[in-house]
């Protein structure tokens, strides 16, 4: 129930100027990403590298309401390649579809990443295509399918709450297509998402365990100690090897774990985001573990 309301807020035109514009929120913010610049972004990198991590990082933004916006989102994602090049940092990069005009026109986006790709090959890199609502997963994977005959450095993701992700995952991998698993962080409808957190772990390992077993660099995203402890146990049983997968978290979330992992020898990536437009980011983050998360409610309705 507050889930679903923190994930109706992040919609809330009012709450987000409230939020983004409130000292103490600004503050919660700045748990979950790492500043407003590409400089603070690396310098986060760079400390994530020291720690024996890898990074992909992510300039915030969705839902861009002119193509001039989405061009100028793609701008920066050239700057993050040149600057990773630069600083010598065991990183790659994630974009949202939304941020490079998929809400304006499909053509135009597919266009778009079709050149970040091919910056992200040039330095030897890789682009992962984040997944958003259930209302552009198809369009999301149809352009990430046709990017990819053309140039293999780019990804994407599937989340274990949708109905259709098996579907999903058997299409991706006939294009040898390197996936990010996750549970999903939209709302979603009982039309197309399970409902029950228990039947999304449980959909979550099913779709690990054909992930690992298909031969092809795969990341598991989760904090959830027993989806990865599962990974684990698919791993060694199947003798697939500490290298040919790795973990993925996000930043400022259990660093004990990602601390933990690094240490027993596996390959820990963290999702670094950065930039302004951090209100949308952080709504999800907060919908996640809403137990902390009364005194915000409380505050914005007592203003
Ligand atoms: C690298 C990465 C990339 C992602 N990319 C996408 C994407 O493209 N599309 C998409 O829909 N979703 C994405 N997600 C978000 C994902 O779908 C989940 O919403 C999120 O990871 C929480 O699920 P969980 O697997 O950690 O399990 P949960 O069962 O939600 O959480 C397990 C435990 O992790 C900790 N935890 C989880 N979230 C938080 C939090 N916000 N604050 C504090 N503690 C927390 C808590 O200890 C919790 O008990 C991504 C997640 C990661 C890690």
């Amino acid at each position: 129930m507050l889930r679903s309301t923190l994930l109706k807020l992040s919609e809330h035109k009012g709450f987000a100027k409230w939020v983004t514009s409130n000292g103490t929120t600004r503050g919660m913010a700045r748990r979950f990403v790492a500043g407003e610049t590409l400089d603070d972004a690396i310098a986060a990198a760079r400390a994530c590298n020291d720690a024996g991590m890898l990074v992909t990082l992510d300039y915030l933004g969705e839902n861009v309401a002119t193509t001039a916006d989405a061009q100028r989102s793609r701008d920066a994602y050239l700057e993050m390649y040149e600057r990773i090049a630069k600083e010598k940092l065991h990183a790659n990069v994630s974009c949202k579809l939304t941020q490079l005009g998929l809400n304006l026109n499909t053509d135009f986006c597919q266009g778009l990443v079709m050149s970040i790709v091919e910056f992200a090959a040039h330095y030897d890199s890789f682009l992962r295509v984040d997944m958003e609502g259930s209302l552009y997963t198809q369009r999301t994977i149809d352009i990430v399918k046709n990017v990819r005959v053309r140039n293999p450095a780019v990804g994407t993701v599937i989340q274990s709450y949708l109905y259709r992700s098996e579907t999903d995952v058997a299409d991706l991998l006939a294009y040898g297509c390197r996936i990010r698993l996750c549970k999903g962080a939209y709302k979603e409808l009982p039309e197309v998402a399970y409902p029950e957190k228990r039947d999304v772990d449980n959909n979550y390992v099913h779709l690990m365990q054909i992930l690992l077993s298909s031969g092809f660099y795969h990341a598991i995203a989760t904090h959830d100690p027993r989806m990865i402890a599962a990974t684990i146990r698919h791993a060694a049983a199947q003798r697939i090897s500490k290298d040919d997968f790795e973990f993925q978290m996000l930043y400022g979330i259990r660093a004990d774990l990602q601390r933990r992992l690094v240490r027993d020898g596996y390959r820990v990536r963290i999702y670094i985001p950065y930039g302004t437009d951090w209100f949308p980011y952080f709504m999800r983050r907060l919908a996640e573990r809403p137990a902390n998360l009364g005194f915000l409610i409380r505050n914005f309705f007592q203003r």
